[in-house]
């Protein structure tokens, strides 16, 4: 990754409502938090624990995450704002003990000093743990522990919502949301893999799993599904490709070797390029925005936030299959990508809360 240029980041930087950096007093550990958007509510976004090779790219994180954060709590129709944090580790490996406790305290701190205009919550590299201990210096957290007030494994929640989006996305290909007999494999099976696929397979779809842990080729056996090598994943020859590990699943390389007619998935960026989503549908692959399938995870703490009934979360997930169907209508009415249709709906959003609130 290269930085930016001074200007460049103070360019992008001008699109923002606010960004802190500050030098941890306790740890000395740099602590950025960018403020996207509170146009529709207080800007949530996770805290990143991660070794950057330099303050630049640490920044540069905080402030492309708290602009995605921005679309995907817009696009799934939250009262919700974007924003995201980093904690720069000054080595690759965790850090633990005393250390750790004093970064997240001046994590801490740095959220306080923003007297609720930025949210926290679990991130790569931190956990429910972690937000305990944050949730010591301010109270604008959410993503604790079940014991302390909070929500719990996002994953379910995520896996209904992604299953709601692979059932729009059929749909619209095929005129039929069933994914009975439909061959679906699943890449990654984790959290919210694990259990897309449990409920794919209760649905009867005819399933291809992978995972880089060969301990879930038990999951395969125990579900009668196929188990595939993760080199081999992406080019199986299946109706929907669900990419559920890390990001940047799809790039120019492994472009050429897919084989699905939808990609529809829980992973966050599975374009490497957003550019990308032009050649993707150019192979007439449909391709979900990971944004709106995924949403189920921000849902999850949005209750937690707003201290929200079950029955009002289960309606909000819910709604990811018929966002989805619209944002597949407009783009194909508009001739644009379902990935531009997604954007701009967000971003009408967003002009609209800003003209209202004028
Ligand atoms: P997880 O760590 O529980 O599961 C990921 C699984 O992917 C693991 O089993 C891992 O072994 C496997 N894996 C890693 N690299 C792989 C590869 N190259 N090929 C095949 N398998 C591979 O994570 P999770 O919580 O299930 O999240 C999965 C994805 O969904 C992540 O990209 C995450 O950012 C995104 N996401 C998760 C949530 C949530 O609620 N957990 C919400 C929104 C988005």
């Amino acid at each position: 990754m290269s930085a930016s240029s001074d200007a460049q980041l103070t360019a992008m930087v001008s699109r923002y409502e606010d960004l802190r950096v500050v030098s941890g007093p306790r740890s000395g550990a740099m602590i950025a938090i960018a403020v996207h958007s509170t146009a529709l509510g207080p800007a949530l976004g996770g805290a990143r624990m991660w070794h950057y090779d330099s303050a630049a790219h640490g920044v540069e994180d905080a402030l492309r995450l708290a602009r995605a954060m921005t679309y995907k709590a817009a696009a799934a129709g939250l009262d919700l704002g974007g924003g995201k944090g980093v904690i720069c580790a000054p080595t690759p490996e965790r850090p633990l003990g005393e250390l750790r406790r004093r970064m997240l305290l001046d994590f801490g701190d740095a959220v306080e000093s923003l007297a609720g205009r930025y949210v926290t919550a679990e991130d790569v590299g931190t956990g429910a743990a972690d937000m305990v201990t944050i949730a010591e210096r301010t109270a604008h957290v959410v993503g604790l522990p079940m014991e302390c007030g909070g929500r719990g494994d996002p994953g379910p929640l995520t896996a209904r919502g992604v299953l709601a989006a692979i059932g729009a996305c059929l749909e619209h290909r095929f005129g039929d949301a069933s994914v009975s007999g439909v061959r679906i494999c699943v890449v990654g099976a984790g959290s919210v893999g694990g259990r897309l696929a449990r409920m794919l397979a209760e649905a009867g779809a005819e399933l291809t799993i992978s995972d880089i842990d060969p301990a879930r080729r038990a999951l395969a056996e125990a579900l009668g599904a196929t188990w595939v090598d993760p080199q081999e994943a992406i080019g199986a020859d299946c109706d929907v490709l669900a990419p559920c590990a890390l990001g940047g699943a799809i790039d120019a390389a492994t472009l050429a070797r897919l084989r699905c007619q939808i990609v529809c998935g829980a992973a966050n960026n599975v374009l490497a390029d957003e550019q990308l989503a032009g050649a993707v549908a150019e192979r007439g692959i449909l391709f979900a925005p990971d944004f709106i399938a995924n949403a189920g995870g921000l849902i999850n703490v949005y209750a937690e936030l707003r201290d929200l009934d079950d029955d009002v979360v289960l309606r909000l997930v819910d709604r990811i299959g018929p966002t989805m169907r619209r944002i597949l209508e407009a783009a194909d009415r508009r001739g644009v990508t379902p990935l531009a249709a997604a954007q701009e709906g967000a971003l009408e959003r967003l002009r609209t809360a800003s003209v209202a609130a004028a």
